[in-house]
C-alpha cells in the first residue's frame, strides 16, 4: 500500500515523487466499485487529519528550506487540485458507470522547455526593398508588380528603346528560347528593369499616377561580387500635369534623407536613359565617413575616398514613352512625370557593410542570420 515518502533531501526526484503518488492515486480510484469504497477512498487521501494529502504537506512542504516554501507551496497546491479533481471524478465514474479516464497529463513533466522552432525573418535584401518602399508609400506612391517574362514590347519599344538601338546592348538580355517565328515586339524575355511595369500601370491608370515598382530582374550577368544574372530593382513614377525636375529633386532628397539618415546630402550628374530625357545620377553624401573620403585613418570604402555614392538614376518622362499611352490620357503636351530606379542589392550592399553580392544568394543561414 502507498506511503508517503518523507523526502530526506527536500524534493531530490520531485518529478518521480510526484508521478508516484499519481500512479497510486490511480490505482486506489481503479478499485473502487462502489459509493461506501469511495468515501473510505475520499477520506485516505482527503481527510484533513492524517490523508494523504494532509501528510504531503507535513512531509514535503515543511521539509522544504525556507527559500524553496514559497515554490514547493504551489507545486503541493497544483497537486492538491489534482488529487480533489481525481477522487472527484472517481465518484462520477461510478454514478455514471464510465470510469474516470486516465490524464496524460499526470506523466508530463512541464519542467522541461519545450522545442524551439526558429522564427523566420526578412532576408536582408528584401527587407531593404521594404524600407525603400515604405519611405514612398509615406509619400503617397501606391505599390505596384509586374510579370517577370515580358514581351519585347514592354520591356524596350514603349521605353523607347527602337529595335537596333545601341542602348539595348547596354542591357545583355536572356530571351525566352524559340520566339523567333513571332513578330518582334511579341517576343518573350526575362525583363531587364522593372520599367515595363510603368507602361502596363500607365495603360490601366490615368493621370495623376504614383507608384514605386519593387521586383527581380534579369540579365546575362556572370555572378560575381557585385553582378548577378538575377538581381532586384525599386522603380517608381509619377505623372500628373505641371510636374518639373523640381518636383523629382525635392521628392528624391526627402527619401534619401528617410531613408539613409536626415544628415545626408544629396547631388545630381547628367546622364542617360533612353526612357527619360533630361536624365540624371542621384548621389548621396557618404553615410559612412560622413562625405570626407575618409574612416579614422583608413581611405572610405563604399564611397571609394570621394565623400559620394551613386544611389540611383532618375530623369523627366520622355515625351515618346507617353505617346505609347497617350489614349488612356497621357498627352504629353498636358501631362509631365519623372521616374527614378534603383538597384535593391547595391543598397543592401552598402547599407549593410557587405562587400560580396553573392553571399546574399547563397542562403547559408550563418550569414543571413546576422541581419535578421
Ligand atoms: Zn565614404
Amino acid at each position: 500500500m502507498y506511503t508517503v515518502p518523507n523526502l530526506k533531501e527536500y524534493l531530490s526526484d520531485p518529478i518521480q515523487q510526484v508521478a508516484d503518488l499519481l500512479t497510486a492515486l490511480h490505482e486506489e480510484a481503479g478499485a473502487v466499485q462502489t459509493e461506501s469504497d469511495w468515501k473510505v477512498f475520499r477520506d485516505r487521501w482527503m481527510a484533513r487529519k492524517g490523508g494523504i494529502l494532509a501528510q504531503v504537506n507535513d512531509l514535503w512542504l515543511r521539509a522544504a528550506p525556507p527559500e524553496r516554501k514559497r515554490d514547493a507551496g504551489k507545486r503541493v497546491n497544483d497537486l492538491k487540485a489534482r488529487v480533489e479533481e481525481i477522487v472527484e471524478a472517481t465518484l462520477q465514474g461510478i454514478r455514471t458507470g464510465v470510469p474516470a479516464a486516465r490524464a496524460d497529463s499526470d506523466r508530463l513533466d512541464i519542467t522541461l522547455p519545450g522545442i524551439q522552432r526558429a522564427i523566420g525573418a526578412e532576408h536582408p535584401i528584401i527587407k531593404t526593398m521594404n524600407e525603400v518602399v515604405a519611405v514612398f508609400r509615406n509619400l503617397g506612391y501606391s505599390v505596384e508588380e509586374g510579370p517577370e517574362i515580358e514581351t519585347d514590347y514592354y520591356n524596350f519599344e514603349a521605353l523607347n528603346f527602337p529595335p537596333n538601338h545601341p542602348a539595348r546592348d547596354t542591357q545583355d538580355t536572356l530571351f525566352i528560347a524559340n520566339q523567333r517565328t513571332k513578330p518582334p515586339r511579341e517576343q518573350l524575355l526575362l525583363r531587364t528593369h522593372t520599367s515595363p511595369v510603368q507602361i502596363r500601370t500607365m495603360e490601366k491608370m490615368e493621370p495623376p499616377i504614383r507608384i514605386v515598382i519593387p521586383g527581380k530582374v534579369y540579365r546575362n550577368d556572370p555572378p560575381d561580387a557585385s553582378h548577378s544574372p538575377m538581381f532586384h530593382q525599386i522603380e517608381g513614377l509619377a505623372v500628373d500635369t505641371n510636374i518639373t525636375f523640381g518636383d523629382l529633386k525635392g521628392t528624391l532628397d526627402h527619401a534619401m534623407k528617410a531613408f539613409f539618415g536626415s544628415s545626408v546630402k544629396t547631388s545630381f550628374r547628367p546622364s542617360f536613359f533612353p526612357f527619360t530625357e533630361p536624365s540624371a545620377e542621384l548621389l548621396v553624401s557618404c553615410f559612412v565617413c560622413g562625405g570626407s573620403g575618409k574612416r579614422s585613418t583608413e581611405p572610405c570604402r563604399p564611397c571609394k575616398q570621394t565623400g559620394w555614392i551613386e544611389t540611383l538614376g532618375c530623369g523627366m518622362v520622355d515625351p515618346n514613352v507617353f505617346e505609347f499611352v497617350k489614349d488612356n490620357g497621357y498627352d504629353p503636351s498636358k501631362v509631365s512625370g519623372f521616374a527614378f530606379g534603383m538597384g535593391a542589392d547595391r543598397i543592401a550592399l552598402l547599407k549593410y557593410g557587405v562587400d560580396d553580392l553573392q553571399l546574399f544568394f547563397q542562403n547559408d543561414v550563418r550569414f543571413l542570420r546576422q541581419f535578421a
